[in-house]
């Protein structure tokens, strides 16, 4: 069952010279409990629009202007300020790229880990210092008693990371948002952290929003994938059929721009467009090498592809047969 149903959001930004800028343009997908969804694209997709749209955590300047974002049951985007504090960090948690932007310098990570036990689950001080020491052995922390009075510059970038997923978990919420939680670290210290989110959130049943441009990592953390291009969805579908066959031509594009050894590499031609001006039709028209006219007039919706039943979506007039070839 979905623990979240984003249905047709919407997100504008409001412009100094006055105009507005659409962010995220009626993007629609489910995440069920346990499952684990990789929204992939380019920058400026809309994939962190879309994340901070559902923490309610948008800057002033943007507006939810259309849509709903059913979380448990409730639209998470009619929900007041306050009642959003009590969502974020007990239901839904987010880790971001920069864990140093996201920790207190001036304060222990013990300090930082054990205050939300006592702000949200209202714990003393000596069972939220043994709940903290926990949550730092459960991200594999070494000698996780020792770190609980250190401070984050002491530590290295991996294991500022695993203390913002200690804090992001340590109440069990129902969803976590990790966006593009690996990029800043080196590859190695990579894996280690991304293994520490994949057994945590095997160990805990959590529904996990993963954000990356890393087609590999998603390939391996996910088990559902949506492609966003220019502020809509292009593509949905189970991870291994969509790697193994992706009928959307801007996934395909992005398959191909992955360095494999003894292949040529095959950029997507062209340049994302500015979002203040989107082109007419198919968002991804001026660089799909099977562009036709009715591409450059009318809008693909997002629709379920044949044959039906494997729960592949994808707005395009002319979708792929699924190994890169034309239908
Ligand atoms: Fe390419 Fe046309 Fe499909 Fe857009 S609708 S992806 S331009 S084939």
């Amino acid at each position: 069952m979905a623990i979240l149903d984003v249905q047709n959001l919407t997100v504008d930004f409001l412009l100094d010279d006055g105009g507005t800028l659409r962010a995220v343009d009626g993007t629609s997908f489910t995440i069920d409990s346990g499952e684990v969804l990789g929204l992939v694209g380019e920058s400026g997709s809309g994939k962190s629009v879309t994340a901070l749209s559902i923490m309610r955590l948008l800057d002033s300047q943007a507006d939810i202007t259309a849509g709903r974002i059913i979380f448990d049951g409730e639209d998470l985007a009619q929900k007041s300020e306050a009642e959003m504090r009590t969502i974020r960090g007990q239901r839904i948690s987010m880790i971001f790229q920069e864990p140093m932007t996201s920790l207190n310098p001036a304060y222990t990570v013990g300090d930082q880990v054990s205050e939300v036990f006592r702000q949200h689950l209202h714990m003393g001080f000596g069972e939220s210092k043994r709940r903290a020491i926990e949550m730092f052995e459960r991200v594999k922390i070494p000698r996780a008693k020792d770190t609980y009075g250190k401070f984050p510059h002491e530590f290295s970038g991996g294991m500022r990371q695993r203390v913002m997923i200690a804090i992001a978990l340590a109440c069990g919420p129902d969803l976590l948002i990790a966006d593009e939680p690996t990029t800043a670290l080196d590859v190695t210290i990579q894996a280690q952290v991304l293994s520490v989110i994949q057994d945590l959130q095997h160990d805990m049943g959590l529904a996990l929003l993963f954000i990356s441009h890393d087609l590999e990592v998603v390939a391996q953390m996910c088990d559902k994938v949506a492609v966003m291009y220019g502020a809509r969805l292009m593509e949905v579908g189970e991870s291994t059929s969509l790697f193994a066959g992706p009928r959307h031509p801007y996934t395909d594009g992005l398959l191909r721009s992955i360095p494999r050894r003894g292949q040529p590499l095959t950029p997507i031609a062209g340049t994302i467009f500015d979002l203040r001006s989107p082109p007419d039709g198919c968002r991804f028209h001026p660089r799909c090498p099977y562009a036709e006219d009715r591409c450059r007039r009318e809008t693909p919706e997002l629709r379920a592809l044949e044959p039906a039943g494997d729960g592949r979506l994808a707005a395009c007039h002319f979708p792929l047969a699924g190994a890169g070839a034309k239908a």
